[in-house]
């Protein structure tokens, strides 16, 4: 089973095609076109809406050329076309999930409506076998969230942010210290070379019952000690950098094993535990989860940084995963800029889950 997968939720345009294995044991992606718009916004310093939706109309008919030649097929050889319909900015989320409606009337295949964070969740299954239910932490420039993945479109949200998402934090950091954006990647190089207890940064919701988040008054401290100091040297960068993903590496831990707690309180064993998003190629996050899941017996199951960030295989993977199931949508499913994955109640033809 083939599924083309499209993705224009944000600043990534992305095309792929993947297919299943027999036995279940994760998918083979024969195409993944990416291309990202980060040149396009940089001057701006975040995603702006409207070049956003603009540029993936210039460049979504060619990705979806080149992931079909890449994968060695045409649309006639694709079982099913999905795209994110949502959560997102509207402009771009509509340039795909409009595409992936025209291709599946024109060329005749079931069309699939994917939840852009259900795809990150999924990711896991893709990569290796990975049965339910298990932890997905999807960490993001526009989400920060624990979710437990009980099935396919059957997914509880432990906690998340209740105010900046983790990526935010690290791109609004990066620009108080003169770094370009996206400034998650500059901030984890400059914190290579930092020392990381040198600032006692706040790490809120450390210890708090449940598996919320909250980052926006670490950025704020960070934004006081800059304050303080005057004009950073290159020293002060590289510390107050190494500080500040301290402080993130540590709330992200900390906020796993309580929602680890609450998954094996309410009777349950997670398989695993997945990252997703963006943030999730920070090897410093990376190798603190790693020790978290060999200290508490978890399987960590991390994808590799180019399947955690924006891409159509996921996308592609999670319409497989939904396809197999006999949850199709229909043709007037609408774009949900807002979309939290326990709402997922998206498909208007439900099969068994
Ligand atoms: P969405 O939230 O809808 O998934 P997005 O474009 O914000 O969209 P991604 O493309 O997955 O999400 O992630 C981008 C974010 O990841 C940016 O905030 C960026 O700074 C951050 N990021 C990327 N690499 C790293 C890294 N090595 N360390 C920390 N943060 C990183
Ligand atoms: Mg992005
Ligand atoms: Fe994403």
């Amino acid at each position: 089973m083939r599924v083309l997968g499209i993705e224009t939720t944000c600043d990534e345009t992305a095309v792929a095609v993947v297919a299943s294995r027999i036995g279940g044991d994760g998918g083979d992606i024969l195409s993944n076109e990416v291309m990202s718009q980060i040149a396009q916004h940089a001057a701006y310093g975040g995603v702006v809406p409207e070049i956003a939706a603009r540029a993936h109309i210039d460049v979504l008919e060619r990705l979806i050329v080149r992931a079909l030649d890449a994968a060695g097929t045409d649309i006639a050889g694709v079982d099913a076309i999905a795209a994110s319909a949502g959560p997102g900015l509207i402009g771009g989320i509509l340039v795909g999930l409009t595409a992936a409606k025209a291709l599946a009337l024109a060329a005749d295949k079931p069309f699939i409506a994917v939840n852009h964070l259900e795809a990150h969740a999924l990711t896991g299954r893709l990569t290796e076998r990975l049965d339910f239910p298990y932890l997905a932490l999807l960490v993001s420039g526009g989400h920060t969230q624990l979710v437990a993945v009980l099935g396919v479109g059957d997914y509880k949200r432990l906690g998340s942010t209740v105010d900046d998402a983790a990526g935010e934090a690290f791109d609004k950091v990066a620009k108080m210290l003169g770094l370009p954006y996206p400034g998650g990647p500059h901030i984890e190089r400059l914190a290579e070379e930092g020392d990381p207890a040198r600032f006692d940064f706040p790490r809120p919701m450390f210890g708090r019952e449940g598996a919320d988040f909250s980052l926006s008054g670490l950025k704020t401290a960070v934004r006081q000690e800059i304050a303080r100091i005057g004009t950073p040297t290159e020293r002060d960068v590289a510390d107050l950098a190494a500080s500040f993903q301290a402080a993130i590496v540590d709330v992200l831990v900390d906020r796993v094993r309580s929602g680890l707690r609450i998954f094996t309180q309410s009777g349950g064993q997670p398989n695993g535990l997945v990252i997703g998003g963006g943030v999730g190629a920070n090897g410093a996050i990376r190798r603190a989860l790693t020790r978290l899941c060999a200290e508490t017996g978890l399987r960590f199951v991390s994808p590799p940084p180019g399947l955690c960030s924006d891409n159509g295989a996921v996308v592609a993977w999670a319409g497989l995963e939904r396809f197999a199931r006999g949850m199709t949508d229909d043709l007037t499913f609408a774009a949900r800029p807002r979309w939290p994955l326990d709402a997922n109640a998206g498909s208007l033809h439900h099969g068994k889950a």
